[in-house]
């Protein structure tokens, strides 16, 4: 079922043995050398302290220094520096809604906490929750996933990185429409998988079509990542194109890897549909993603999920179990209590109708500004901005519009594409107006 050997022979078969030219055997060997390696650097750095340093940075591995440092947070930090000298920033490139986690989750993991629910649990999750997703998933999402399927993590981040290591061999390759969210390539890299970024058009809401993704593939196709509604674009892919998705995907088993954590900030007639819903083989072939951040504003919870078929599914467990185990017992209390309080469709329905305002607000902003064009997104809480009629490359276009405008947002670079920006409208109103006018001001003087 498409499982990277890795998954398949190290954490299934109890019963292989290392031989030379297998993987096992080949990481014992690297594991004791490069020890016997930091040894003897150890013995030479008492002489030559500097030398020590020198090696150890020598001594990193080529998926980590082939990956990119997050823009998306060096941005913020860039901002967060100016804000403590004094500079008043008006923030546009937040991934995070602007309001606290509701009082009722809270509650939920404060009484964890107060019984004592302070252990390991499953690496999965606890079987509550486990459960109260099946059915979620089942009443929500029309897709039919046994408890057994579901595995709790630790972010969606981390479930997406999960369901990367599940599958994608050393050269195995990912397509991935762009503009993306930045980490899908960097962990297609640590996972030793190749990134084949596919650029989408604008005239096509910055949405992948069958075809596209039919010419982008190759032998070594392995996977296609699908993230609906999308960041940086806030596009949300139809019944219809998904299904051109899949069928493309069911000549070669490509498996997709179906991100979607903002599942409900969906806006006006659009709708959500989940990608493993919309027939058989989607369901066979997909892995979803999905989790709290968004929906009840718990990023720092760090709760998460995937859901697949099973023979990935008890992969995707295995490797939780070795990495992180369980994601934290009590946080997993506060995620079940969001799935499960009568609260929690007022809360989200609140969020999304406030995010509508202010989408709306924008757009209207975006569209008299000469020079730049926006589609309408119809999901999450973004707008990628095509700044290609200013002429500068993203990077200098937003250092100039923080530096000068005091205006944060965040450089189209880090999602693939370098004469964008992304702009996001989780901040108030008051922000908002002010950070448009400035940025407005911005375009009309370039
Ligand atoms: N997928 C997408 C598309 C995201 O935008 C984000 C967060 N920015 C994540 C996954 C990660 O979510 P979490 O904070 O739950 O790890």
């Amino acid at each position: 079922m498409g499982l990277s050997h890795g998954v398949t022979k190290k954490s299934t078969d109890k019963t292989h043995l290392p031989c030379k030219d297998d993987f096992s055997g080949a990481e014992i060997f690297r594991s004791s050398g490069r020890n016997a390696t930091i040894a003897t650097i150890d013995v030479f750095s008492r002489f030559w302290g500097i030398t020590y340093l020198n090696n150890i940075m020598e001594s990193l591995s080529n998926r980590v220094t082939s990956v990119t440092p997050s823009l998306t947070l060096s941005v913020t930090n860039q901002a967060k520096a100016l804000r403590a000298a004094g500079e008043e920033i008006y923030g546009l490139a937040g991934g995070e809604p602007d309001c606290d986690t509701p009082d009722f989750i809270k509650q939920a993991a404060y009484t964890a906490l107060a019984e004592g629910k302070t252990k390991y649990t499953p690496a999965a999750g606890i079987p509550e929750l486990r459960e109260a997703l099946s059915t979620k998933l089942k009443t929500q999402n029309n897709v039919d996933y046994d408890p057994s399927q579901i595995c709790v993590t630790s972010g969606a981040k981390q479930a997406c990185y999960n369901a990367i290591l599940a599958v994608i061999e050393e050269g195995d390759e990912v397509i991935i429409p762009s503009p993306y969210w930045v980490s899908y390539p960097e962990m297609v890299k640590l996972a030793g998988g190749v990134p084949v970024m596919v650029e989408t058009k604008e005239s096509n809401k910055w949405k992948i079509t069958a075809e596209e993704f039919e010419d982008a593939m190759s032998p070594r196709t392995k996977m296609i990542v699908l993230n609906t509604p999308g960041n940086p674009t806030g596009s949300v892919y139809s019944r219809e194109e998904i299904e051109g998705i899949v069928e493309v995907a069911s000549y070669e088993d490509i498996i997709i890897l179906a991100d979607e954590i903002y599942e409900h900030l969906v806006y006006g007639e659009e709708k959500h549909v989940s990608v493993a819903s919309v027939n058989e083989d989607a369901y066979k072939l997909t892995i979803t993603v999905n989790g709290f951040s968004k929906s009840h504003s718990m990023t720092g919870w760090r709760i998460g999920y995937t859901a697949a078929p099973d023979t990935i599914a008890k992969a995707l467990s295995t490797i939780q179990g070795h990495t992180s185990s369980n994601a934290t017992s009590f946080a997993q209390y506060g995620a079940l209590a969001a799935l499960t309080d009568e609260a929690s469709a007022p809360f989200i329905d609140n969020l999304r109708g406030e995010y509508d305002v202010r989408r709306q607000f924008m757009l209207a902003r975006l569209k008299a500004i000469p020079n730049v064009s926006v589609v309408e997104p119809k999901g999450a809480f973004y707008f990628f901005v095509n700044c290609a009629g200013l002429g500068l490359k993203s990077v200098n276009l937003c250092d100039k519009l923080l530096t000068r405008y005091k205006v944060a947002a965040v450089p189209g670079v880090a999602f693939g594409h370098d004469m964008g920006v992304r702009i996001s409208y989780c901040t108030t109103l008051d922000v908002l107006n002010e950070g448009i006018s400035r940025f407005e001001e911005f375009c009309r003087s370039h």
